[in-house]
């Protein structure tokens, strides 16, 4: 597509305001526009067939409407950033098991169907608190995901390069292909699932998990003792989410679905905006306001109830549930002061929005050797809290996000069989935040269900 083209959308004006956030401010974005190959990139990525399909995105966002009415559960997981190459088979197998073993335990726990969303194939692009990185006397762009620059701190590397949107499309493609076939190929059988948790708790550090385990296992003899359809158990759900900062590419991947004449952005299913991006007149919010898919925004300690009740106003206008998810991330220590006031004021609205708790990114400490990390302990202390708050304001505490990989990595403090700072050097992998390795996510998931089965 020539510019001329490109002009030309931006000014159709039966374009559903898709290109309005261009007039207004757009924080964490690369400096690509004067790029040599941007245009093409950018007429590349608007004829790439779509990631996902519209009628996916309306079936998530009716299984989240089940979330907010309280009848179900989200689980979303994944890297903080995912990268290039990370997107093997073996890696992205790992993740989707894990996840699956916790939307089992979950399930068991919540008596409720779980929602399982990955944060993958699309996550690539990161927000910074700072521009510029020094290392020696030496200042480069800071790495900002693999859409947008390399880790590798040389000059070459930093430069924001549009190319790698293509490379993060064709990526996520492939990511998306292994998840699709492995949720739907057998692979997902609820039996085997179970049969990995039984790994997990024949760990000596973790048996305390075991009578929960052995719960699982005589529901799931009972099952087919009373002749249950396992055929259907041998396949799932798992919808794939990302954070939607860049926003040169999800406006190009943004299709009218023929259907409903409607925009979809076509990225993947559930597209959130972060706590940096979520300023009320800004871009995202006005871009992301446009398109039908399920949105989530992430609210830090600062939110106010006046920033919630107009974040609704903006991008749940029709009070539709399903269509909006806050995803708070307060920190251990703030949460049980800051959320109260929150969920009371969106109660009073008449709003109904999925509530979940990102206990990761409030509780964020780097240690002396220069490694950013998270304590076990405090990651659990935020998702109680957030079960508290709900609880007192009877509220539908109504999900979990959490960093995490299928890998046996050394990043988040503590644990029940310890990961401790030593550890780092050897087994600390991600570019980004500290996720919690496999263990640390069965955990996790483990106490959440023993949690939501005493409610
Ligand atoms: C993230 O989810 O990786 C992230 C940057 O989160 P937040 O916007 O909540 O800081
Ligand atoms: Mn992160």
């Amino acid at each position: 597509m020539s510019n001329m083209n490109v002009d030309q959308l931006q000014t159709n004006p039966s374009d559903h305001g898709l290109d309005e956030w261009r007039e207004l401010k757009a924080d964490q974005q690369p400096n690509w526009s004067e790029h040599p190959d941007f245009q093409s990139v950018i007429s590349d990525l608007n004829s790439l067939p779509p990631l996902v399909f519209a009628g996916e995105v309306d079936r998530m966002r009716s299984r989240l409407a089940e979330v907010a009415e309280g009848r179900a559960f989200l689980l979303q997981g994944g890297d903080c950033a995912e990268t290039f190459a990370d997107a093997t088979a073996d890696k992205i197998s790992g993740r989707i098991k894990t996840l699956l073993q916790m939307a089992v335990v979950l399930t068991y726990g919540a008596s409720m169907p779980v929602v399982k969303m990955g944060r993958m194939a699309g996550q690539f692009s990161k927000p910074r608190s700072s521009n510029m990185e020094k290392r020696d006397g030496v200042e480069l762009p800071s790495f900002r995901g693999e859409m947008v620059n390399g880790f590798e701190f040389t000059e070459a590397s930093r430069a924001h390069d549009p190319n790698r949107m293509v490379k993060g499309y064709h990526t996520s493609a492939s990511t998306l292909n292994l998840a699709r076939s492995f949720t739907t190929g057998g692979f997902a059988d609820l039996r085997s699932v179970n049969q990995w948790n039984r790994g997990f708790t024949q760990n000596p550090a973790h048996s305390r998990y075991e009578s929960l385990a052995n719960d699982i296992d005589r529901a799931l003899k009972f099952m087919e003792a009373c002749g249950a359809d396992f055929d259907a158990l041998k396949t799932t759900e798992l919808y794939v989410g990302h954070e939607g900062l860049l926003l040169d590419y999800e406006r190009a991947l943004t299709r009218i679905d023929s259907r409903t004449n409607l925009p979809y952005d076509t990225s993947g299913h559930f597209i959130w905006i972060g706590e940096r991006t979520r300023g009320l007149e800004d871009a995202h919010v006005n871009f992301l306001s446009k398109v039908r898919n399920p949105i989530g925004v992430k609210l830090g300690p600062t939110t106010t109830v006046d920033e919630a009740l107009t974040l609704i106003d903006k991008l749940d206008p029709q009070r539709e549930p399903g269509r909006l998810t806050f995803i708070t991330r307060m920190g251990a220590e703030k949460i049980r002061d800051n959320l109260p006031a929150l969920v009371e004021g969106v109660q009073s609205s008449g709003a109904k929005v999925v509530w979940v708790t990102d206990p990761m990114h409030g509780n964020t400490i780097s240690v002396p050797s220069g490694f950013k990390t998270r304590r076990f302990n405090d990651v659990i202390d935020e998702v109680r809290g957030f079960f508290e708050v709900h609880e007192s304001l009877g509220s539908f505490p109504g999900g979990l996000h959490v960093e995490m990989t299928g890998d046996d990595v050394a990043e988040c403090l503590g644990g029940s069989d310890p990961i401790n700072e030593e550890a780092f050097a050897d087994h600390y992998e991600s570019l980004c935040d500290p996720r919690l390795n496999h263990r640390q996510s069965l955990e996790i998931a483990f106490m959440v269900a023993e949690y939501l089965q005493r409610r």
